[in-house]
């Protein structure tokens, strides 16, 4: 069991880092429409509480994902480095596209 059990949730964001130096962003948020989970390949019904994964790439640029919470906290996690909670209101989509504009040495330190 992680640290990280129950998050994140609607205050409380995580961000951590991949191997490949990209930020992962991990934010509570409940599905508008029928998404696929990367984690199981299973279904994320509409209405679910679930977990979107925002990418901001090392070089730049954003991409995010939508996964089951139990699959995020099972599997993704796990493999990020130096993972920390965050104010939710730090992983507003806006700002992380934002981050996105600029390569990872030119931006704010996490
Ligand atoms: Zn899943």
């Amino acid at each position: 069991m992680s640290s990280f059990e129950g998050l994140p949730d609607t205050r409380t964001s995580l961000v951590g880092r991949t191997d490949e130096g990209d930020e992962a962003w991990l934010i509570r948020s409940i599905s508008q429409k029928l998404y696929r989970c990367p984690g199981c390949h299973g279904e994320i019904p509409i209405g679910a509480d679930h977990v979107v994964v925002q990418y901001v790439h090392r070089i730049g640029g954003t991409e995010h994902h939508h996964w089951h919470r139990n699959c995020a906290e099972a599997v993704l996690v796990g493999r990020l480095a130096a993972i920390r909670t965050v104010p939710a209101g730090e992983s507003q989509r806006g700002k992380l596209e934002s981050r996105g504009r600029r390569p990872a040495g030119r931006r704010r330190r996490l």
